[in-house]
C-alpha cells in the first residue's frame, strides 16, 4: 500500500470514528468498522512518518474503546469486580491490544497517555488516610470564592461549575468548561477536588485541543498544589483556602504512594492481593476497573506537576504573564509526549 492510499483509509477511519452517530468505537464497530479493520488502518498508516501523527491522535483517541468494546473484554467486565476477575479483566486487554495493535496494552496505555516508559517506583507504605480530610469544616463553604480566586477574567464565564454527587469530572461542553464537583463537600478533600477540576479546565481553556492525559493530569495536580502554599494564597484573593497547608500536603503523597500500588497492580494484576493488602484493604479499586492506565498518567503527572512548580510555574497575578506561562508549559510537554517512542510496530 502506498502512502496516499493509508492517508486515505486512515481519514477514513478517523472520521467514522469522529461522526456525531458514531461517538465511540462501539458505534463504529456496529457501523461495519471491526477493530482488527481500524488496527490494519493504523499499522498500514504507521509504515508512513509523515502519517504518524494522525496515527497517534487515533490510538489516543479511541483505542482504549475499541479495546474495552472487544467481546472478551466486555465478558470480563460483566463479572463482579473481584480480584480474579480483574486478572481475567486485564488478560482480556491485553489479548486485544495484541490482537489489534501488536503491541500489549501497557505499553499502548503509556504511549497514547503520554508517559515514558519507565520503571514504577517502588511500593511503599501508604501515609495514613486522615478523618480532617474529609471532614466538614463549616456549614456553608465559600466554594465560589475558589473559583473566583483560581479564574482570572479573561476565564471567568468559560467555567461552569455543576454540583453533583458523584465522582468530580471535568466535560467540555459548548466550548466551555463544566466543572462537575461536590460543591456541597465542604471538607478540605472538596477544596482539593475543585481545584484539581479547575486546572482541568484552564489547562483545556488555554490549549484548546485535547491534552494527552498525562499532561492533563499534571495541570490539574500543578493547580491543586497552591493549596499547599498558604504564602500564595494572599494574590489569590485571600482567605484560608485549603484547609490546611500540611494536610494537603500529606495527602498529595497519601495518593502518589496508592498510584504506585496501583499502577504495579495494572502492570502485574496476579500480585493484587500483595500490591493491593496494605493499600485498600479487599475487593478492586474502582479506577482499576474502570479507568485503565490511569494510575501511570497520575504518577507521570506527579513529576510534571512537580518539575513546573521547581521552575517557578506559579498560578497568581499578573495573569497575562501566569496564562502565557502554563500555555508555554502545556505546548512543551504535548511536545515530549508526541515525541515518545511508539510501541507500534513500525
Ligand atoms: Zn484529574
Amino acid at each position: 500500500m502506498n502512502e496516499l492510499a493509508a492517508e486515505l483509509q486512515l481519514e477514513r477511519v478517523l472520521l467514522g470514528l469522529r461522526a456525531p452517530a458514531e461517538q465511540d468505537a462501539g458505534a463504529a464497530h456496529a457501523a461495519g468498522m471491526p477493530a482488527p479493520s481500524i488496527a490494519r488502518a493504523v499499522r498500514q498508516a504507521a509504515a508512513f512518518a509523515a502519517l504518524r501523527p494522525r496515527v497517534l491522535e487515533l490510538v489516543r483517541g479511541h483505542a482504549p474503546a475499541l479495546i474495552d468494546r472487544l467481546a472478551e473484554v466486555i465478558a470480563a467486565r460483566q463479572a463482579p469486580p473481584s480480584r480474579a476477575a480483574y486478572c481475567r479483566l486485564r488478560a482480556a486487554q491485553d489479548a486485544g491490544a495484541l490482537a489489534a495493535f501488536a503491541t500489549s496494552w501497557s505499553q499502548l496505555t503509556c504511549w497514547h497517555i503520554g508517559a515514558p516508559q519507565a520503571p514504577l517506583p517502588a511500593p511503599c507504605p501508604l501515609p495514613p488516610a486522615e478523618e480532617a480530610f474529609t471532614l466538614a469544616r463549616e456549614p456553608s463553604w465559600p466554594w465560589q470564592h475558589l473559583v473566583d480566586s483560581l479564574l482570572p477574567a479573561p476565564l471567568q464565564g468559560k467555567v461552569w461549575v455543576v454540583a453533583t454527587d458523584s465522582r468530580p469530572v471535568t466535560r467540555i461542553v459548548d466550548d466551555r468548561a463544566a466543572v462537575f464537583v461536590r460543591t456541597a463537600q465542604t471538607s478540605p478533600r472538596g477544596c482539593f477536588e475543585l481545584a484539581h477540576e479547575l486546572g482541568h479546565a484552564v489547562a483545556w481553556l488555554l490549549h484548546r485541543r485535547p491534552l494527552p492525559r498525562a499532561v492533563d493530569e499534571a495541570a490539574a495536580a500543578w493547580m491543586a498544589r497552591h493549596l499547599e502554599e498558604p504564602a500564595l494564597w494572599p494574590a489569590l484573593g485571600g482567605a484560608s483556602l485549603s484547609g490546611g497547608a500540611e494536610l494537603q500536603a500529606r495527602q498529595r503523597l497519601r495518593r502518589t504512594a496508592l498510584a504506585v500500588a496501583l499502577a504495579h497492580t495494572e502492570q502485574h494484576p496476579e500480585l493484587a492481593d500483595t500490591l493491593l493488602g496494605a493499600a485498600v484493604g479487599s475487593g478492586v479499586p474502582w479506577a482499576l476497573w474502570h479507568d485503565g492506565g490511569a494510575q501511570v498518567a497520575y504518577l507521570h503527572a506527579e513529576q510534571l506537576a512537580a518539575q513546573w512548580w521547581e521552575l517557578g510555574l506559579r498560578w497568581v497575578p499578573p495573569w497575562d504573564a501566569a496564562m502565557a506561562s502554563l500555555t508555554t508549559a502545556l505546548a512543551q510537554a504535548c511536545r515530549a509526549a508526541a515525541a515518545l517512542p511508539a510501541p507500534l510496530p513500525w
